[in-house]
C-alpha cells in the first residue's frame, strides 16, 4: 500500500513538473489569446509595483514543438506592440509572458526586419566592455542612461520558423549599428536584468 501511494505521488510530481516546465501555462495562453494578431499587448512598467516584480523574474524555456499557434500569435502581437511603442526590441516578460523569447529590429540587416529570437544563448563574448550611450527601455518610462555592454557577442537561438541559428553580432554605436547591444538588452530581460543595473559613465 505504502509503495503504491509513493508511486502515485511520484507520478503526480512528474506530471506537475512536465506541465510546468514544457508547454505554456493556461494563464499565459489566456493572456496571449486576449487579443487578435493585430492587437498590441499592455507593456509592463517598473513604475507599477506588480509589473516590476514580474520584470525581475527569470523566464523559462519555450518548447518549440508545442503551442505553435499560441507562439505565433505571441510573436505577431509583440510585433504590433513594438511598432506602436516605436521601439527596437521587446522581450516576452515585458508583456507578462515569462518565456525565453524576444523580438528585435535587425538594424544590421538591409531593410531592418523585425525578427523573433527564441531560447537564446550567448555562447561567447570578449572580456572587454564598452559604455553604450543613451540606453532606454519601454518598461522604464522617461529614463535613459549609458549601459555597459560587450562590443560583440556570438549567439545561438531558434528563429520563428524553428531553425537553429548561430551568428556573431557586432555593433555598439547608436549612430550606426547597435545590433549587439539590442540583443544584450533584450537577453537581459529574460534573466530579470534591466539596463539600469548596468550603468556606466
Ligand atoms: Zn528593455
Amino acid at each position: 500500500m505504502k509503495t503504491r501511494i509513493l508511486i502515485l505521488f511520484q507520478i503526480i510530481v512528474i506530471v506537475t513538473f512536465i506541465s510546468c516546465s514544457m508547454g505554456l501555462t493556461n494563464e499565459e495562453k489566456t493572456l496571449i489569446n486576449k487579443g487578435t494578431a493585430n492587437e498590441s499587448f499592455r507593456v509592463l512598467l517598473t513604475t507599477n509595483a506588480e509589473d516590476s516584480l514580474i520584470l525581475r523574474q527569470k523566464s523559462q524555456t519555450i518548447e518549440l514543438t508545442r503551442d505553435v499557434g499560441d507562439l505565433k500569435l505571441l510573436i505577431a502581437r509583440m510585433k504590433v506592440t513594438l511598432e506602436a511603442e516605436n521601439g527596437v526590441g521587446i522581450a516576452a516578460p515585458q508583456v507578462g509572458i515569462l518565456r525565453n523569447m524576444f523580438i528585435i529590429v535587425r538594424v544590421d540587416k538591409p531593410g531592418m526586419p523585425v525578427e523573433a529570437v527564441i531560447n537564446p544563448v550567448i555562447v561567447s563574448h570578449p572580456d572587454e566592455t564598452v559604455c553604450f550611450e543613451r540606453d532606454g527601455c519601454l518598461s522604464i518610462p522617461e529614463t535613459s542612461g549609458n549601459s555597459m555592454r560587450y562590443p560583440w557577442i556570438e549567439v545561438e537561438y531558434f528563429n520563428e520558423n524553428g531553425e537553429k541559428i548561430r551568428e556573431k553580432l557586432s555593433g555598439h554605436s547608436r549612430q550606426d549599428n547597435f545590433a549587439a547591444v539590442i540583443f544584450q538588452h533584450e537577453y537581459d530581460h529574460l534573466q530579470g536584468i534591466l539596463f539600469v543595473d548596468k550603468l556606466c559613465n
